[in-house]
C-alpha cells in the first residue's frame, strides 16, 4: 500500500507528522474514501499549464468551465464560444482563477 506512493516501508513519528500538517492529494482523497462523505477536497487543475492542488471547494464556487494560475492572461484560455458569456472568480484555491462559460439567451 504505501510503497505504492513511494514511501519509505518505516516511518519515522516525524515523518508521519510532517506528511499529517501537509499531505499530499492521495492521502486526502484516500480519507475522504474512507468516511464516505460528500468529499471536501476538490483537485483544482489548470486549464493552461496542468498545475494542479487539492482545495477545500466554497459554497459559492460554481461549476468551473476552466481552471487557470492566476497570472495567465486570459487569451491563453481557448476562445468563448459565440453564445456564450465568460464570467471569471478570482481567488480559488491559492492561486486560481475559476472562469465560468454560460449560454446567454438570443434575446
Ligand atoms: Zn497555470
Amino acid at each position: 500500500m504505501a510503497a505504492r506512493h513511494g514511501l519509505p516501508a518505516r516511518m519515522s513519528e516525524a515523518d508521519v507528522q510532517a506528511i499529517d500538517a501537509d499531505p499530499p492529494p492521495w492521502l486526502l482523497q484516500s480519507r475522504v474514501n474512507r468516511t464516505g462523505k460528500k468529499p471536501v477536497w476538490v483537485q483544482l487543475t489548470c486549464s493552461i499549464c496542468g498545475f494542479s492542488e487539492a482545495a477545500r471547494p466554497k459554497k459559492w464556487w460554481p461549476a468551473f468551465t476552466w481552471i487557470s494560475c492566476d497570472w495567465h492572461t486570459p487569451d491563453e484560455l481557448p476562445p468563448v464560444a459565440s453564445g456564450t458569456r465568460r464570467t471569471e472568480f478570482d481567488g480559488i484555491g491559492s492561486r486560481f482563477v475559476g472562469v465560468v462559460d454560460e449560454a446567454v439567451s438570443a434575446d
